[in-house]
């Protein structure tokens, strides 16, 4: 069986679980997303909510992404990791006052606008700074990602964005909200988006929207197409990073900048998600009635996709190379839906074996909880680990 290649004799030293960030894997993600993007004027802005480690978002930083916010706590953090506000977007259905100030004080990039009240908001906020607030609108396509349906989000049934019946509604409101400037549009159809087919069924939305903005003369400085693009959890040492080639040329061969437009990206799985691991060790192997259990000192508590979308994770046994046999394996929390996985097929598994969850640099050490009043998952980076 193929394995990563992880330092475990450092890993014997710290105790588990924690997470591991393989840095030089998302150094070459980056070079990938850097020579895929300046062939043409496109720009990613990381999507902060996937991982915000600091050494993580500081290499991300110095490949020079911008960022993509959900969060007054997220424009902090892009801001505090030295990422230009000038690159910063920042989405959202519940942005609350505090949050609109700070991306106002700070002169954000563009705020991501979901519905008719926020806009009104943001302008009165703006107003009462004197400051006119750069925005775009979040149309809800109504494009199916063909993914899992927690994290689809471009369906007119989500709560995401604003319905494309509202526009000529929005468009007349505008000129009677002179502290927001309308610059361009935003779309965000899903997550773990494997079927590029997906994009191209959005670029053809775009299109169909830039011919009714320029029908109501309203011109768009930039188009947003968000993030969502998906990696392979099934086999992270074959495809360690994503088809970026395959991905950017669907927008290059399928949608139609205008004049002096620019498109931007907000990828965040597609950045991190393989260079992370969680890594935990085997409390037990116990015999269950017709299957083997392997309990792990790790829970959902420390990776939750599993739990939360039926999300899989690649496993690997780092400690053995005897013959392969199926586990349930699962974590210690007092619930049944702390599984990681049925019936996984790894090398014999003992106590005290390590454990790698692949694949789990996205959405993983920045959902972990509390619960049970355990402990927050500790990280350390390949950097720090090679010496
Ligand atoms: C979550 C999110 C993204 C990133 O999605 P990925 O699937 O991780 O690429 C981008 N834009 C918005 C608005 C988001 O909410």
């Amino acid at each position: 069986m193929i394995k990563a290649n992880y330092p475990i004799d450092k890993f014997n030293e710290i105790q588990t679980p924690f997470y591991y960030y393989d840095l030089d894997v998302l150094r070459k993600t980056l070079v990938e997303i850097k020579s895929e993007t300046k062939k043409t004027d496109f720009h990613v802005h990381y999507a902060m909510k996937a991982n915000v480690n600091p050494s993580v978002l500081a290499v991300i930083k110095d490949a020079g992404l911008g960022a993509d916010c959900v969060s007054g706590g997220e424009v902090q953090a892009a801001i505090d990791a030295g990422i230009s506000p000038s690159k910063i977007v920042f989405a959202g259905v519940g942005k609350a006052d505090w949050e609109i100030n700070l991306g106002l004080y700070n002169d954000i990039f563009c705020f991501n606008v979901e519905s008719v009240p926020e806009l009104e908001v943001i302008n009165e906020l703006a107003s009462a700074k004197g400051k006119i607030a750069h925005v775009a609108l979040r149309i809800n396509p109504n494009v199916s990602a063909h993914t899992h349906h927690y994290i689809t989000t471009g369906l007119s049934e989500n709560k995401f964005g604003i319905n494309m019946s509202d526009l000529d509604h929005l468009i007349d409101l505008f000129p009677t909200l002179p502290n927001v400037k309308l610059i361009g549009i935003h779309f965000h159809i899903g997550s773990q988006i494997t079927d590029l087919t997906s994009f191209q069924g959005l670029c053809v939305r775009v299109n169909e929207l830039q011919e009714y903005f320029l029908s109501h003369s309203v011109k768009l400085e930039h188009i947003n197409v968000g993030g969502g693009l998906g990696i392979n959890y099934e086999h992270p040492n074959h495809f360690p990073i994503p088809d970026f080639q395959a991905y950017f040329n669907i927008f290059r061969d399928h949608l139609q900048l205008q004049h002096n437009q620019t498109l931007h990206f907000e990828l965040g799985r597609a950045v991190v998600a393989q260079c992370g691991s969680l890594i935990s060790r085997v409390l037990y192997v116990k015999q269950g009635s017709s299957k083997k259990f392997a309990i792990l000192d790790a829970g959902f508590t420390d990776l939750i996709r599993p739990a939360l979308y039926q999300a899989y994770h690649h496993i690997e046994n780092l400690s053995s190379d005897l013959a392969v046999e199926p586990y349930d394996v699962v974590g210690p929390i007092c619930e049944s839906a702390d599984t990681f996985a049925k019936g996984f097929v790894m090398n014999q598994t003992k106590r005290g074996d390590l454990i790698a969850l692949r694949s789990a640099g996205a959405y993983g050490e920045i959902m972990a909880s509390q619960y049970n009043l355990r402990k927050l998952p500790k990280a350390y980076t390949s950097d720090e680990l090679a010496h």
